[in-house]
């Protein structure tokens, strides 16, 4: 459980190599790639869907194309950027762009399900290898701290419902591959009641082929939600500590040692990994910026800069940041310290709230919540969560009043008048989780504000005091996602190959959601791309070119990629290639005002796909 907050995900970005250094990794990458493990084509896919696994194709395939494709994976990587060596491109990032595309039909289908199902790009993540390699986002400092040997070992729980095949085993794998042995008790994989079919049986399988013992997999007798099913694998576990992460993660290098000595260091340190981005449309991991937990009183989880000073030296960088809350999905506590406290309100159902429960339980019961910078997990952010509850209960909201009811105290009259639909819902009983409340001697809510954050506003504060509130906080000195400029590297029109026909906006440029259409060409502003080093054509440098599942269309510029994230390699008779959508911008047929559309890059006929790159 990760809320997604957008600015955090801003303007994350790799540092740059050039094009011909890029492309010499490139081709170790892919040639390193020859080490996938070898996963076994899961029933759910050949059985049921009669679809054969595509993994398994690609890495057979590494050398050169298959003669079952359309395409040709060797297309995009021929897709250089316009100029070539004054603009670089990361390695990393063009292999994933390799692996997106989509080469007929059934990579559409593939894909176009896998959507659906998890909100995330699957296509991609059956092509990557279980055991890829993701860069070291550690600050270099971390690198230098030595950890004792003997550290408090770790039953590791993960929770699942309707996860896709692929993606949690890269999880388990990752986990395998960089925890020490010694510090790993087990893996507890609880599958709640996924109605994916043959899912269950095909992790089962894959860990006993495989001889992977610690991983114990697990299945409740219903649905429990992400909050009970947790509960089950922690009442399940027996390591010292207890670590939780979502399904869809890859933990880094060195993640566990911070988390573990800081709780070896105090019992009652609940500590959390910075949590890297795993883009859903492309799957590249990249940093996350220090930032720590907070809420509104909507009693939404947020993302917020830390106070003032907290990065004075060098080495604050490196140091436990303490945090009013948790993201909720990834965090390691002492499990008897777990049991002590409460473990989770067991009443609460599907997804939602029990982060700020428990944040808000360890820090008024005598914990607290930290950030350990040099612990790193990545976590696949997606943008909606393709799931209800089963009885179509709002369950945030649910689980909201119960958060409010038991530790909020007078301050839960704020969330009420936010919410004024909640005035009469059903919240349960909540009497045991009172009677905790009493039994630990627990501060009160106010005492939570006062001494843990004092930065949050308050809906009557008046203007002094939010000034003060605002100014305890970092503004953007740390935070470079919100001082970027956009950089323009080129400005063309783009004419399809053997016409005199240009692309350009159906309607205005400013219109929002305008598709594209090809006109004679003509100097005109409404014709005139300007690609950015983030690799968006933004026309007349206003809106940005975002591929969509049948055409493009302009929309506002996101600087997240994906969607809005193209690769050609200038000149002549170049394809245009979109990252997220792997597929390329086309026409059906040569003629005035024939609309823009995505097609498969490998179209039998060329003619429509090739575009001349104007300068
Ligand atoms: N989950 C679960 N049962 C549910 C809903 C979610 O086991 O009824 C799992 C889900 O598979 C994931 C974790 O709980 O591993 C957190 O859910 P999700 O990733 O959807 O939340 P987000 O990260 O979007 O906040
Ligand atoms: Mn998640």
């Amino acid at each position: 459980m990760v809320s997604l907050n957008k600015s955090f995900l801003y303007g994350i970005c790799f540092a740059s190599l050039t094009w011909v250094v890029s492309l010499y990794l490139f081709f170790q990458l892919t040639k390193s790639k020859s080490t996938f493990t070898k996963v076994p084509t899961p029933h759910s896919w050949s059985v049921k869907n009669n679809i054969v696994d595509p993994f398994l194709k690609y890495t057979k395939n590494n050398a050169g194309p298959s003669q079952t494709y359309v395409n040709s994976p060797e297309l995009v990587k021929k897709l250089q950027p316009v100029f070539g060596s004054s603009k670089g491109s990361d390695p990393y990032e063009e292999e994933l762009a390799n692996l997106g595309l989509v080469r007929d039909n059934n990579d559409l289908k593939i894909k176009d399900e896998g959507y659906k199902m998890h909100a995330y790009n699957v296509l991609i993540s059956n092509r990557l290898s279980l055991n890829r390699d993701i860069p070291d986002t550690r600050n270099k400092l971390c690198r230098k701290i030595k950890y004792e040997q003997k550290l408090p070992n770790a039953s590791i729980i993960i929770c699942f419902y309707n996860e896709h095949f692929h993606t949690l085993l890269r999880t388990i794998h990752s986990i395998l591959n960089r925890t020490p042995a010694h510090l790993l008790e087990e893996i507890i994989l609880v599958n709640d009641q996924s109605d994916i079919p043959y899912l269950h049986q095909d992790l089962d399988e894959y860990f006993k082929k495989n001889s992977l013992t610690k991983v114990r997999l697990f299945k409740p007798e219903k649905r429990e939600g992400l909050i009970r099913a947790r509960l089950f694998g922690a009442r399940r576990a027996q390591g010292k500590v207890l670590v939780f992460l979502d399904s869809h993660v890859e933990v880094n290098v060195g993640w566990i040692e911070p988390l573990l000595s800081r709780i070896k260091e105090k019992q009652s340190n609940v500590v959390m990994p910075i949590i890297d981005i795993i883009k859903a449309d492309t799957f590249a991991y990249s940093s996350s910026p220090l930032v720590r937990g907070g809420f509104n009183w909507g009693l939404h989880f947020k993302w917020e800069n830390l106070p003032k000073g907290t990065l004075k030296r060098k080495e604050d960088f490196v140091k436990p940041i303490k945090s009013p809350t948790m993201a909720g999905g990834l965090f390691a506590i002492d499990r008897g310290y777990f049991i002590d406290m409460g473990e989770y309100d067991a009443g609460m159902n599907i997804w939602g709230g029990e982060n700020l429960e428990i944040s808000f339980r360890i820090w008024m019961c005598g914990g607290s919540i930290e950030i350990m910078p040099c612990s790193r997990v990545g976590h696949v952010f997606r943008s909606r969560r393709p799931y209800n509850s089963p009885d179509g209960q709002d369950t945030m909201l649910f689980n909201s009043l119960r958060v409010a009811y038991v530790w909020m105290d007078d301050y839960k009259e704020h969330f009420l008048n936010q919410r004024k639909d909640a005035k009469n819902v059903d919240y349960g009983d909540i009497s045991s989780r009172l009677q905790l409340r009493k039994e630990l001697k627990c501060h009160d809510f106010d005492w939570y504000l006062k001494n843990v954050y004092p930065e949050l506003p308050l809906p009557t504060d008046d203007e002094e005091q939010l000034k003060k509130r605002w100014s305890a906080i970092e503004q953007d000195k740390y935070q470079p996602w919100h001082s970027r400029r956009r950089n323009y590297v080129a400005q063309y029109q783009i004419k399809l190959a053997g016409t005199d026909l240009c692309i350009q906006t159906a309607k205005d440029v400013r219109t929002k959601g305008s598709g594209l259409v090809l006109r004679p060409c003509k100097k005109s502003k409404n014709q005139t791309w300007y690609e950015t080093d983030k690799n968006e054509l933004v026309l007349a440098q206003l809106l940005c070119l975002q591929a969509g599942k049948t055409s493009p269309i302009l929309y506002k510029c996101h600087e997240m990629g994906g969607d809005q994230e193209w690769r050609h390699k200038g000149g002549q008779k170049s394809p245009i290639y979109n990252l997220a959508a792997g597929t390329c911008l086309g026409v059906n047929k040569k003629a005035v005002n024939a609309t823009v559309v995505m097609k498969l890059c490998g179209d039998p006929e060329p003619s429509f796909l090739n575009w001349d790159i104007i300068v």
